[in-house]
C-alpha cells in the first residue's frame, strides 16, 4: 500500500487534503507537523482513529528527522504544504518564514535525495516531490493580465519571498539530480479549518461577535479566490498525473475586491445568522453586517491584484473547479458559525484577532 508523506497535514490546506486522501484511496497518509498555532491536532480528530492515518509531531527543519521518515517509511511520494502563511506575521518577523519555508524545503529535498540514492530506480521513478507554492511569488498585476506558468517571479513580503525560493530549489533538484518534483502556485483558499487570522474567517469571526471588520486601505485590492477543496483535488491531480519538473497553476478564475468579498460575506451571515438572533450585533446598534465595515490603515507592499490563468492544469490534466464562490462562502460561514467550539480552541492560546503586520522598518 502506498504510502504519501504530507507535511503540514495539521494546517488549513493539509488537513482537508489528508480528509480527500483517506476519502478517495487506499494510500497511509504520514503526516508531519510541527503543530504551530495553525496546526492542530483539532483540524484532524474526525479522521485520527483511521488506522491508515499517522500523526509525526516534527520540524521539517530536521533533517535527521526527516531522513529517518524516508528511510523507515519509504513513501511513494511527498506532498509539502509546511509553511509559515500569514503575510502580516511576515512583516512582523520574517525568520520563521525563511526557516521553515525556504531551508525547511531544502532539508526535505536533501532528505529525499538522500533516500532515494538508497533506493532502486523503479522507486525514483514513481517518486513524486509535490511542492505547494502560491500565486504571490509573481508579484503584484496591475488591472490586467494573469499569473502563467512563465511568468517572471517577483514577490513583494517576506512571505512570497521565502516560498519563491523554496520554488527555486525544488525546480533545481530536478534539473540538477533529476528528482521527480512538481511545483503548484495556487490563489487565495477559503473553506473550513483556516485559523482564524486570515480575512474570510477573520470577518466571519469579528461579525459573529459583533466586532469591527476591517478592510485594508480601500478594500480595492483583488484576490483570485479558490475554495480549498478544489484546491485540494487539483493538488491530487498534479501529484498522480503532472509531469515531473513541470509547475502548475491551480486556480478558479473568482477574482473579487476584498471590499466585495467582504460585503458578500456580510450578506451572507445576515441569512445564515440574522441581526434578531445574534446579540452581540444588536449591542452594536447594528442591522446589517456591513453596519460592522470598517476601513483600517493598508498593509505595507500590500499587492494590488492577483489572477491566475490555471489553462495549463485544465487542458493537460483535466483539472476544473467545482465549486462557486458565493456556494463555497456559504459553506465556509455556516462550518464556522457552526463549529464555535473549534474557533475558541484555536484561538486558546490568548490570540484575539489584533491587527499584525503595520511595522515598516
Ligand atoms: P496553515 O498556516 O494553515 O498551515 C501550515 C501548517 O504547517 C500548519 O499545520 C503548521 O503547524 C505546519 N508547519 C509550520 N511550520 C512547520 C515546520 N517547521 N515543520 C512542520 N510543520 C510546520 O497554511 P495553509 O493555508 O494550509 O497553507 C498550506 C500551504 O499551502 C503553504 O505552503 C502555503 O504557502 C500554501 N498556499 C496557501 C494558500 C492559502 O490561501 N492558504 C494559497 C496558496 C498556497
Amino acid at each position: 500500500m502506498d504510502t504519501l508523506l504530507i507535511t503540514g497535514g495539521a494546517g488549513f490546506i493539509g488537513s482537508n487534503l489528508v480528509r480527500r486522501v483517506l476519502a478517495t484511496s487506499e494510500a497511509r497518509v504520514l503526516v508531519v507537523d510541527k503543530l504551530t498555532y495553525a496546526g492542530r491536532r483539532e483540524n484532524l480528530e474526525d479522521v485520527l482513529g483511521d488506522a491508515r492515518l499517522e500523526l509525526v509531531v516534527a520540524d521539517i527543519c530536521d533533517r535527521q528527522a526527516m531522513s529517518a521518515l524516508f528511510r523507515d517509511r519509504r513513501p511513494r511520494g511527498i506532498l509539502n504544504l509546511a509553511a509559515e502563511t500569514h503575510v502580516d506575521r511576515s512583516i512582523d518577523g520574517p525568520r520563521a518564514f525563511v526557516e521553515t519555508n525556504t531551508l525547511g524545503t531544502f532539508e526535505l529535498l536533501e532528505a529525499a535525495r538522500g533516500w532515494l540514492a538508497t533506493t532502486d530506480d523503479a522507486a525514483r521513478q514513481a517518486f513524486r516531490f509535490l511542492h505547494v507554492s502560491t500565486d504571490e511569488v509573481f508579484g503584484s498585476l496591475g488591472a490586467d493580465g494573469l499569473f502563467r506558468e512563465d511568468t517572471p517571479y517577483d514577490p513583494s513580503s517576506p512571505y512570497s519571498a521565502s516560498k519563491a525560493a523554496a520554488d527555486h530549489l525544488v525546480r533545481a533538484y530536478h534539473r540538477t539530480y533529476g528528482m521527480h518534483t512538481l511545483v503548484t502556485n495556487c490563489s487565495n483558499n477559503y473553506g473550513a479549518y483556516q485559523f482564524p487570522e486570515k480575512l474570510i474567517p477573520l470577518t466571519i469571526l469579528n461579525a459573529v461577535e459583533g466586532r469591527d471588520l476591517p478592510i485594508y486601505g480601500d478594500g480595492s485590492n483583488v484576490r483570485d479566490w479558490i475554495y480549498v477543496d478544489d484546491h485540494c483535488r487539483g493538488l491530487l491531480e498534479v501529484f498522480d498525473n503532472g509531469a515531473p519538473g513541470e509547475t502548475y497553476n491551480l486556480g478558479a478564475s473568482c477574482e473579487r475586491s476584498n471590499l466585495e468579498t467582504v460585503e458578500t460575506l456580510c450578506d451572507v451571515l445576515d441569512e445564515v445568522l440574522p441581526a434578531r438572533d445574534n446579540g452581540a450585533l444588536a449591542a452594536r446598534g447594528a442591522s446589517s453586517y456591513r453596519d460592522l465595515m470598517t476601513f483600517v490603515d493598508d498593509r505595507p507592499g500590500h499587492d494590488l491584484r492577483y489572477a491566475v490563468d490555471a489553462s495549463k492544469a485544465r487542458d493537460a490534466l483535466g483539472f476544473e473547479p467545482a465549486t462557486d464562490f458565493e456556494t463555497g462562502l456559504r459553506r465556509t460561514v455556516e462550518w464556522y458559525v457552526a463549529n464555535r467550539e473549534w474557533c475558541e480552541s484555536a484561538q486558546a492560546t490568548g490570540y484575539r484577532r489584533p491587527r499584525l503586520g503595520l511595522a515598516t522598518s
